[in-house]
């Protein structure tokens, strides 16, 4: 793409990074058919090549429209357009470094920015998030009455707050968690906020899964929201806050005894972990440190396939329709090691059509844009359902819940349903499927009688 910057302009380093990347896209247009909102809008503007036609202009011409705002909002930053695209444009820090610009020079209405400011201000703090759960489960009856009202957004907001809130409390668990197994290795485990409070269990059943496997699991407290949630709401200087602040605690931690890896739990946070190298390239503080935890930091399924997953205890007929979150399969490039751990456990791995499309969660875009993200969801559901699913696996908290909030089937966590094969307890929601389970023992016993 042709771009028209003055020498004064490219002395901006942000501006030279966007301008470098935006060279790159050659018009081809291959990346409109894997992207969501252009699939449901049809407007070239709601596509990865308009967005970056509309980002061209942002940056050159240095004034934020309405238009402009609109189409990038839009934008779930779900990353199916970086997988397809044959040139290599960056779109994911592109749309990153506009999503900043837009936040600081905006003028949004009263109530967009009182939203946003919510969100910034309550999901990253695990006590705030807990307090206003536990309001909007009273509020959650009348979620009918704010969408007749027209109070779409929050209407939204309720729809997602679980019908139970999760009694589990906040670090029950120790800081040190050691293995009654042969030490293999020793890492960290990010609790992260949103999901520790949404779904406990998650953390619980990777770290029976990690101590079953010979691993030490540290718990470091000091650790905060990866900025994910700010980075999104085009927050930098809360998001580049928030990674300095970890990369701190970690490389503190670690000072005396080191960590084999950095594990996280929600792929969303550990696009965002494996992104600190990127986003403190030039702090000259942080840039080295933040380089060692991205290359520390890994998911869940990655870390258990490097290992080697021990045999399952039982033998199933269960049928998992594993959904691929966006931030795992484009983000971090990790498809393989999640599909091929749930088949080794025993479960048959259904591929859902549309697989590479995003359910509508996209962090808070299914409170910001419900109604796309409503689309999305239902087209995801109906994709699912023509798989005839037992449970629906994925790694990503937002996808579970967004997911969950519509599924005549349960949504779990990829790790509870292999610490369940390997002796853990069944994730909520599969009691009622345990006449499918046969532990291994037994089927030795059939063969041989
Ligand atoms: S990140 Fe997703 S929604 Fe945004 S332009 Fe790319 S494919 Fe489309
Ligand atoms: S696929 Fe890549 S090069 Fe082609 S239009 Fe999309 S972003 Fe540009």
């Amino acid at each position: 793409m042709q771009t028209n910057f003055t020498a004064f302009q490219l002395e901006d380093p942000t501006v030279a990074r966007a301008d470098s990347i935006m060279r790159r896209c050659v018009h081809c247009g291959l990346c409109t058919a894997t992207c969501p909102t252009y699939l449901i809008l049809g407007d070239e503007r709601d596509s990865p090549r308009g967005r970056i036609y509309l980002m061209k202009q942002l940056f050159e011409q240095g004034e934020v429209t309405p238009t402009i705002t609109r189409h990038i909002d839009r934008c779930l930053s779900c990353l199916s357009c970086v997988t397809t695209c044959p040139s290599g444009v960056d779109y994911m820090h592109l749309v990153d470094m506009a999503r900043a610009r837009i936040e600081s020079k905006a003028r949004r209405p009263l109530s967009q920015r009182m939203m946003r400011w919510f969100l910034r201000e309550v999901l990253p703090y695990r006590n705030r998030f807990r307090f206003v759960l536990a309001l909007g489960w009273f509020a959650r009856p009348f979620r009918g009455a704010f969408a007749s009202l027209g109070m779409t957004r929050a209407a939204s907001a309720l729809a997602l707050v679980p019908a139970r809130v999760p009694r589990i409390k906040l670090r029950k668990v120790k800081d040190v968690i050691r293995t009654d197994e042969r030490r293999v290795r020793r890492v960290a485990l990010m609790l992260g906020c949103v999901q520790e409070v949404l779904q406990p269990s998650i953390n619980r059943a990777a770290i029976r899964m990690l101590k079953r496997h010979g691993v030490d699991v540290v718990l470091v407290k000091e650790e905060r929201c990866c900025g994910a949630l700010s980075h999104h709401l085009g927050d930098e200087d809360a998001a580049l806050a928030s990674a300095r602040h970890n990369v701190d605690a970690w490389t503190a931690a670690m000072r005396e005894n080191p960590f084999d890896a950095i594990l996280i739990t929600a792929s969303g946070c550990g696009t965002m972990v494996k992104d600190y190298g990127n986003l403190l390239a030039r702090d000259r503080g942080y840039a080295e440190r933040a380089r060692e935890v991205s290359s520390l930091a890994r998911d869940i399924t990655e870390f258990i396939e490097e290992l080697g997953m021990t045999t399952p205890l039982m033998w199933t007929s269960i049928k998992v329709a594993y959904h691929s979150a966006c931030s795992l399969q484009h983000g971090q490039r990790v498809e393989i090691e999640p599909r091929a751990l749930l088949a080794q456990a025993g479960f048959t791995v259904v591929e859902i059509p549309e697989g590479h499309i995003c359910c509508g969660s996209a962090g808070t875009y299914n409170i910001l844009q419900p109604e796309l993200s409503g689309q999305l969801r239902d087209r995801k559901l109906a994709n699912i359902a023509t798989t005839a699913p037992d449970v629906v696996a994925t790694g990503n908290i937002g996808c579970i819940n967004q997911l969950k909030a519509g599924s005549p089937v349960p949504v779990v966590h990829t790790i509870e349903l292999l610490d369940w094969a390997t002796g853990g307890p069944a994730p909520a929601g599969l009691k009622r499927l345990e006449s499918q389970i046969h532990p291994i023992q037994s089927l030795v016993e059939m063969a041989s009688a």
